[in-house]
């Protein structure tokens, strides 16, 4: 079985679209990763493109989680997000890219968990400003969330030459450099956009000393409703796994 010797594996799929497509999905990879992601709100960036299937899956979400004893973590954008999510047991929320950029979601959000026992994970901001990176650390800890993560998703500049979203190694170098007690999760696939890339970008992530990855993973990626380019089959993802545990 694969698992990277030190790093904490996030894998599931972009959205959740339906019940057989995230049991599909979670039953063929849930031994070779540490925590399942699955969107539920899609913060999209235009209102034509899929939206998730909302708190329906919430059930289906809580049923995996002591079907399988493996957390699951969603995005969560807004107040309402958290209280649905907290209604069912998941303890694993993150911020989206588009998010982490509005200082008023991230305060609210915050307020939301105030010293409640929740991991929080935050993207860095879709732009490249470190600010507001840090700015949401200290808002969750203020509010004394004790564990708190950040990932990094690359960031969108107007010369992405290869991939979906610019890494910006060096920044990334600069964050760990002043904020080394601040673990940092790897997500090569909205980095790459594309299968292609992803294998590359994870080796390169390694290179920068990350805590962990989040994976993008779907049953059927051909059929994905969101992301479908960048979305890893469960035997393209576990040959990955293998190799990075090389
Ligand atoms: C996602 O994780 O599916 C997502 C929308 O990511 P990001 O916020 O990094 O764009
Ligand atoms: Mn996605």
């Amino acid at each position: 079985m694969g698992k990277i010797e030190n790093k904490l594996i996030v894998a599931g799929p972009c959205a959740v679209e339906k019940k057989m497509q995230l049991y599909n999905t979670v039953k063929h990879i849930y031994n070779y990763t540490d925590v399942i992601r699955a969107g539920i709100w899609k913060g999209r960036t235009s209102p034509n493109s899929y939206p998730g299937v909302g708190e329906k899956a919430l059930p289906w979400i809580q049923d995996i989680q002591n079907q399988y004893q493996i957390p699951v973590a969603i995005e969560v954008g807004n107040t309402k997000h958290v209280e649905l999510a907290l209604k069912y047991d998941i303890k694993i929320m993150w911020l989206g890219a588009r998010t982490t950029v509005n200082p008023f979601a991230v305060q609210d959000i915050a307020e939301s968990v105030r010293n409640l026992n929740v991991e929080i994970w935050i993207k860095n901001p879709i732009v490249s400003d470190l600010k507001l990176w840090i700015g949401a650390v200290n808002r969750f800890n203020r509010v004394g969330i004790k564990n708190i993560k950040t990932i990094h998703r690359g960031f969108y500049t107007d010369n992405n030459i290869h991939y979906r979203n610019n890494p910006r190694w060096d920044l990334l170098a600069d964050f760990r450099k002043k904020y080394s007690e601040i673990p940092v999760l790897s997500d090569p696939s909205h980095i790459a956009g594309d299968t292609k890339y992803i294998e590359k970008l994870s080796l390169n992530s390694i290179k920068e000393g990350v805590d962990g990855f989040m994976f993008e993973v779907h049953h059927d990626p051909n059929k994905a409703l969101s992301d479908k380019q960048q979305q890893l089959n469960p035997k393209d993802f576990k040959l990955l796994i293998d190799k990075l545990s090389i």
